[in-house]
């Protein structure tokens, strides 16, 4: 029986990387590059989706499960794909959405990945698996966690990716490195390995629980990745029909010039995207300027009425923002129109 504890959020890079390319003005080379990031971001996505699916299989011990949980350690962040917490062991999994053909050199300590006739050296999976495994002990001493055994594993997305290495090494390369379909076959094999019960079931809860209270958000910036200035962007608030920024606030309602559409909640998706891109909060004076709506009692208005927004600060001094860090997934702004 799998719990989840804290499940695998659509990531928070991809929907600034898509709020980029909803807002970005020109048509040019670096279109491109943000369209091929996208791409690359997605592919990762599903490759971590693909796992889950075969963690749904797990029917027999109780296993609790955090995905992204990331942690401080004594001088850095780490942040771990996958923990799954058994009452025998603790699976420690780094999942890689690689296509093509990885060579795992272990000697070296280096990977080198082929892909259509190219040839890359690309962060070891290995090392940054051992890396984790040793912050994550390192942490588990810090706070006191009751000692348990933990097993790192580099799991890879895709079925297609073709994986080798040093000669007379492959075996100790199944050990730490496996595909997804694999999963359910090398946990049998580690709960056979590992059959002494170290936990209850109630301290697995406590102990996710502690971890999921430890979690420390990540706020990355796809603009400064992409070198993108605020310049870059379109100004006002797009038409959900026509897709162009030319919608006007006229009589209670945005108004499209240029196709006629009509929408109430046009200004959701602009503010969701200011949220994820250039700000996490806004006041009525800057969303009215930016909306370019008449006056400020309509821009306060606007604001009070948008779910999922709090104010902070008090009367003179209002700025709003979302209550949770997933403020409007692209559902709801679709469904909102
Ligand atoms: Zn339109």
């Amino acid at each position: 029986m799998v719990t989840i504890v804290k499940p695998r959020d659509y990531p928070i890079d991809l929907r600034q990387l898509e709020a980029i390319r909803r807002n970005y003005r020109f048509n040019d080379a670096k279109s491109l590059e943000i369209e091929s990031e996208i791409i690359n971001r997605e592919m990762g996505f599903r490759g971590e989706r693909q796992l889950d699916y075969y963690l749904s299989m797990i029917t027999d011990e109780p296993i609790y499960v955090l995905h992204n949980l990331r942690l401080c350690g004594q001088n850095m962040y780490f942040e771990i794909d996958t923990i799954l917490l058994s009452p025998f062991f603790c699976l420690l999994i780094d999942v890689k959405n690689y296509k093509g053909h990885l060579y795992f050199d272990q000697l070296l300590k280096q990977c080198i990945r082929t892909y259509k006739e190219n040839k890359e050296g690309i962060q070891d999976p290995i090392s940054q698996s051992e890396m984790h495994l040793y912050c994550m002990q390192d942490f588990w001493k810090n706070n006191n966690l009751p000692v348990t055994t933990f097993l790192p594993l580099v799991v890879i997305a895709f079925a297609t990716t073709s994986v080798s290495t040093n000669q007379g090494l492959e075996k100790n390369l199944h050990q730490m490195v496996i595909h997804s379909h694999h999963l359910i076959k090398r946990l049998q094999t580690v709960y056979k390995s590992h059959p002494k019960k170290i936990f209850t079931k109630n301290q697995l809860q406590t102990i996710s629980k502690f971890l999921l209270s430890k979690h420390v958000p990540k706020c990355p910036s796809a603009m400064k990745k992409l070198s993108l200035q605020p310049t870059d962007f379109h100004q006002g608030v797009q038409c959900p029909s026509c897709k162009l920024f030319s919608m006007i606030w006229k009589v209670a309602k945005w108004y499209c010039p240029s196709c006629g559409a009509i929408s109430k909640n046009a200004h959701y998706q602009a503010l969701s995207d200011y949220f994820l891109l250039h700000n996490p909060s806004i006041t009525s004076a800057q969303f009215q300027k930016m909306m370019d709506l008449p006056t400020m009692d309509v821009s306060r208005r606007l604001l009070q009425n948008v779910q999922g927004l709090q104010k902070i600060g008090n009367t003179y001094n209002t700025t709003y923002a979302p209550k949770t860090l997933d403020w409007l997934s692209t559902d709801d702004v679709q469904n909102s129109h």
